[in-house]
């Protein structure tokens, strides 16, 4: 599936994998205890969910006092502990573990609340479906300062190895329909563009909306080239395509939409593609908050010391550091490598190759960045060296000879920077 270019390394060929590649199906049985991430920093004083709590499948579950924020229980259970979890680049979440009852019980809120489709409302969308399979972006469309004027629906996968969207573009097709009419009669925008792989094409058109295809290499799929090459519009370094207006959406999530609205239940179960140490696959099945670690056991993996997990697809993935972490609504994959085969990142300095800079679809001088972001010089490497215009696809730490980790630089480097600013904006 990985192609190097007959041209020396600058352009490699990455072409995105297609669904045969991934021939198995495994849906993974509940777990006896699933942990749930939410996005607020964990604040015990503010918490309002507490421990013991009884609740059902479906359930939404509001975490803290004077906060929307919220999770939606994927199974029925009692909810066990609730902590902090510390993730990328130290940053805060909470964790809401759930015990699993024997006996599953649907909650009804969501049903009593949404009605038919047709009489679906932003209100209902918004308060109840931003914890769906796919992560739909739903508060987009009431925030204030992004208007937000067109979806674009995206029935590729973004990033290698990945078939969440080309499975449920195959299996379900009818719910991302659905799920469509939804968000046009709650949102009320009607400019809703698809886009699609060359096998996706006749499929998706029958839907009935206008659909554009996208390149079958890596990186076309990625939001911000999207934007430039289909939608002709180039978004601003440091933005993002909501802030000029348009709302990606994956496929997965539309048709969690389109499932909710039909059967009156939120969907609690992520489709991903898990690969193994031998680099076979398998599409998965599996609740939401379901701990690595358990669907190790189910497929027969057995995870030794230094071994790597990565959550994520492997150019933009990301390591985790324990078998615990568990499956959240935007995981897309989760990818196991041996110790001996990860490759090594080196302190061999930078050789001057030019690769990361020919590769770059930004057109940054990834070279001069680099050099910078090593020495921690964040804000000088915004300021000369375009770091915000960095579309994080992870092509320069692919083809980089000397193994550095520039990508891994970049986003700790973003992740800091907006940490600083802010802190300045909350401290006037
Ligand atoms: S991760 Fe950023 S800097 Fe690196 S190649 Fe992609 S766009 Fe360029
Ligand atoms: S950072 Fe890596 S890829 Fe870029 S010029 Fe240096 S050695 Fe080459």
């Amino acid at each position: 599936m990985i192609k190097r270019s007959f041209i020396g390394l600058s352009k490699p060929r990455l072409e995105y994998g297609s669904l045969e590649d991934t021939p198995s199906f495994k849906q993974i049985p509940t777990s006896k205890e699933i942990t749930l991430l939410s996005n607020s920093p964990f604040d015990k004083k503010k918490l309002l969910l507490k421990k013991k709590a009884v609740v059902k499948t479906g359930q939404k579950l509001l975490v803290y006092k004077e906060s929307d924020e919220y999770v939606v229980s994927s199974v029925t259970g009692k909810v066990s502990s609730i902590s902090s979890y510390i993730g990328d680049f130290g940053r805060s979440y909470t964790a809401i573990a759930i015990e699993v009852a024997d006996d599953e019980e649907i909650d009804d809120e969501f049903k009593s609340a949404a009605g038919g489709s047709k009489d679906a409302t932003l209100e209902t969308v918004k308060n109840f479906l931003a914890f769906a399979p796919g992560n739909p972006p739903v508060k987009l469309f009431s925030d204030k300062n992004k208007s937000i004027n067109t979806i674009v629906v995206c029935c590729a996968d973004s990033d290698l190895l990945i078939s969440t969207n080309q499975h449920v573009v195959k299996s379900d097709i009818d719910a991302i329909k659905n799920g469509i009419s939804i968000l046009k009669t709650a949102t009320k925008i009607n400019n809703i563009i698809m886009v699609a792989s060359q096998s996706q094409m006749l499929k998706v058109s029958a839907i009935g909306e206008k659909v554009n295809q996208v390149n079958d290499t890596y990186p076309s799929a990625l939001p911000h080239l999207i934007m430039k090459n289909i939608l002709g519009k180039v978004v601003p370094a440091g933005k993002n395509p909501e802030d000029i207006g348009v709302c990606f959406i994956s496929a997965e999530a539309v048709a969690s939409i389109g499932n909710a609205f039909n059967s009156g239940q939120i969907p609690v179960t992520k489709i991903f593609t898990l690969v193994k140490k031998d680099g076979s696959k398998s599409l998965v099945s599996a609740r939401i908050g379901t701990p690595a670690s358990d669907i190790f056991k189910a497929l027969n993996i057995t995870l030794n010391e230094n071994d790597r997990i990565i959550f994520g697809g492997p150019m933009t993935g990301s390591s985790v550091y324990s078998g615990d972490h568990p499956v959240q609504t935007d995981t897309d994959a989760i990818i196991v490598q041996d110790r001996d085969d990860i490759p090594v990142i080196s302190d061999y300095p930078c050789t001057n190759c030019g690769d990361c800079v020919r590769v770059c679809p930004a057109n940054i001088q990834v070279d001069m960045l680099v050099r910078l972001l090593e020495g921690g010089h964040y804000e000088e490497a915004a300021d000369q060296y375009d770091l915000y215009s960095c579309i994080e696809c992870g092509l320069c730490s692919y083809v980089c000879v000397s193994g550095m980790p520039i990508f891994q630089y970049i986003r700790s480097a973003k992740y800091e920077l907006g940490r600083a600013n802010t802190a300045e904006a909350t401290n006037g």
